[in-house]
């Protein structure tokens, strides 16, 4: 086959027509024996290969699958293959490629070898009674990297847990095993978040398994998609073990009251040297008219979702890891690269058999650069937003550059950081950028956040515009302060509230931008940090219990906006506005003014019984009850949040 021509052919009806199947794919073992299928509609030949362990010595045993239908080919043994491993020789144009299989449930040391696994063994004691905590009207998404939770020494975990799912897994950890400080799950639960959502837990390529500590990774470099990563297992030989660690991992998580988010990472693989590929050469992938790769995702290629058996293959992999792991939902990367179709498919796919809404969909709606998908395909990108499932959301990059300035360029300014704000900005980032003032149909859809894992943390962008001095690790009032105001705005702001952890304690990465492959001191949660900058961190807690009682913010329908009742510049550099904030709450009307000036501002109040909830000091002042005359101050670089009393 002219490699030139598989796009063609890939993209036509007829080779959907030929090979579609719905068969099911992957190695499926019991009492009864052990069933392979694998679909290599191209192949002229597949071989199965059996070894007893997951890396290293000869294969035990050759079986030679036969080809069915659809471009399927299957063998069967009478024996139960549990805990076996193996890979295929398929061959292609006369080209034989060495290959794990890509439907595989596990596999051996660095994802090499697939594994037959009876995944039944590897559920934790009472895992059919692990449940996700009961949902919240609201929803405050922190997200975390498995080993960065735990990596640093002062967290006191265990030795033997750190960096990996096990530390997810213990309470009562304390900075320095003083028995004071709450680390780990305690300090996440003291925090208030809702949801945890993790970067790539998925087996990806980047980092040596057998020797986890040399390298550090985000993650975003899959190789197995249906297998967890094995450097945040204990044993990353025995394939069954980093299933069984995943899953008592969630089941902790559960317990402890928060809900997991995976970061799936369906829109590029790791290289071409993958399953993927090896089995159907270019099926999966996108190419551009000259036969090359397509780059939209800007990591070397772009998997081909809009193609029937690779949407049938993220959709499953996707409701796999759901129904297996007891997962709550997904975080997209680089959703702007799947087509809307698929999207549309999972979320419906979720909503029929959970419930809707139940498990949370959502990603980046953009890409790299221009990709080569199918003409006539829509991508479910920014301009999607209006005509997906009104329940898939996407990453707000309007109010994150608004408030904090652009992740383009380390000087760029927002509100908060020696940028201007106006009323009519904010009133769109209090309203969550719903159409028309944006392209969300509700706030549902609004994942409203200021930092994530990409680019300079909050606390490192406050530093490269307000701090002359360049001192990452210091803590200056002055930034101290601008971080709360700028916390304060994201959490007025209707969506869904999304932080980085640690934002909430000013984590630094040293003023690096991409640390994706930077040591795991830079990436660390620096606890030491965290309790230093605990008045931040409490900081936040108020903002995150304020908000849940807060329907004026936290109101997810299509009629939020209309809670806006007017944007006001107040002075040069301070703006407010007044919320409708009927519901469940002891206020009817709220008032917020956010004063990103070096003068006092002084706020008339409408009539009524007036009270401070938060100020530019704490987010706590709900809880004292202050009543308050016909004026007040909004103070230099703060917010203020009132409430009128029912
Ligand atoms: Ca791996």
């Amino acid at each position: 086959m002219d490699i030139t021509h598989t796009k063609e052919l890939f993209d036509s009806k007829e080779f959907e027509v030929a090979y579609h199947t719905d068969l099911p794919l992957g190695s499926f073992c019991g009492r009864e024996g052990t069933l392979f299928r694998l679909w290599a509609p191209t192949a002229q030949n597949v071989v199965l290969r059996l070894y007893p362990a997951g890396h290293g010595g000869q294969p035990k045993e050759i079986l030679h699958p036969v080809k069915g239908e659809k471009g399927t080919w299957h063998c069967e043994t009478a024996r139960n293959l549990d805990g076996w491993y193996y890979d295929y020789a398929v061959t292609v144009d006369g080209r034989v490629y060495e290959t794990n299989d890509p439907w595989a449930k596990s596999c051996g040391l660095n994802g090499k070898r697939s594994m037959v696994l009876d995944l039944k063994r590897t559920d934790p004691p009472g895992w059919e009674l692990d449940k996700a905590p009961a949902p919240t009207e609201e929803q405050v998404i922190w997200e975390l990297h498995v080993r960065d939770f735990s990596w640093d020494a002062a967290g006191g975990f265990e030795p033997a847990d750190r960096g990996l799912f096990r530390a997810l897994t213990k309470t009562g950890t304390t900075l320095y095993r003083n028995g004071k400080h709450p680390t780990g799950l305690d300090y996440m639960k003291r925090l208030g978040v809702t949801h945890v959502q993790l970067l790539p837990i998925y087996d990806y390529g980047s980092v040596d398994e057998k020797h986890p500590e040399a390298a550090y990774n985000w993650g975003y470099d899959p190789v197995n998609y249906n297998v967890p990563e094995g450097s945040y297992s204990s044993d990353p030989y025995r394939g069954e073990v980093r299933v069984r660690e995943l899953k008592d991992m969630v089941a902790a998580l559960h317990k402890n009251g928060f809900r997991v988010i995976m970061d799936v990472v369906y829109n590029h693989t790791y290289n071409l040297e993958c399953s993927l590929f090896k089995t159907v050469p270019w099926y999966f992938f996108r190419q551009t008219s000259q036969g090359k790769p397509s780059n939209g995702s800007g990591c070397g290629n772009d998997v081909a979702s809009e193609r029937s058996m690779c949407g049938r293959y993220i959709l499953e992999s996707a409701l796999y890891w759901i129904e297996e792991y007891h997962l709550d939902g997904f975080r997209f990367d680089l959703m702007g690269l799947m087509d809307d179709g698929l999207m549309n498919k999972l979320q419906k796919a979720l909503d029929e058999k959970y419930g809707p809404g139940e498990k949370l969909v959502y990603g980046e709606p953009w890409r790299a650069a221009d990709t080569h998908a199918r003409p006539g395909t829509r991508l479910c990108d920014k301009e999607s937003l209006l005509h997906i499932d009104s329940k898939i959301g996407a990453f707000n990059d309007d109010t994150r550059d608004a408030v904090k300035g652009s992740v383009m360029r380390e000087d760029s300014v927002g509100f908060v950081n020696g940028g201007t704000i106006r009323a009519e900005v904010l009133g769109k980032c209090l309203t969550g950028w719903v159409a028309p003032n944006g392209a969300n149909q509700t706030p549902y859809q609004n994942i409203t956040y200021l930092s994530c894992h990409d680019d300079w943390t909050l606390w490192d962008k406050l530093v490269y515009t307000m701090d002359p001095s360049k001192h990452f690790l210091g803590s200056d009032p002055k930034l101290l302060k601008a971080n709360r105001l700028a916390a304060a705005i994201n959490f007025c702001c209707q969506g869904r509230p999304f932080f980085l952890s640690g934002e909430e304690f000013g984590r630094t990465k040293g003023g690096i931008k991409n640390s994706y492959c930077s040591s795991s001191e830079v990436n660390q949660l620096d606890w030491t940090r965290a309790w230093e900058n605990r008045e931040l961190v409490d900081y936040y807690r108020g903002l995150i219990a304020l908000r849940k009682q807060l329907p004026a913010f936290a109101d997810k329908s299509a009629e939020a906006r209309n809670r806006l009742l007017f944007t006001k510049d107040l002075a040069p550099n301070c703006a407010g506005a007044a919320l409708d904030n009927h519901g469940n709450s002891p206020w009817k009307i709220l008032l917020v003014v956010f004063n990103c000036s070096d003068t006092p501002c002084p706020v008339n109040l409408p009539e009524g019984k007036w009270q401070l909830l938060c100020d530019g000091d704490s987010s706590f002042r709900w809880q004292q009850h202050i009543p308050l005359e016909s004026r007040c101050t909004a103070q230099p670089g703060s917010a203020l949040i009132l409430g009128k009393m029912n």
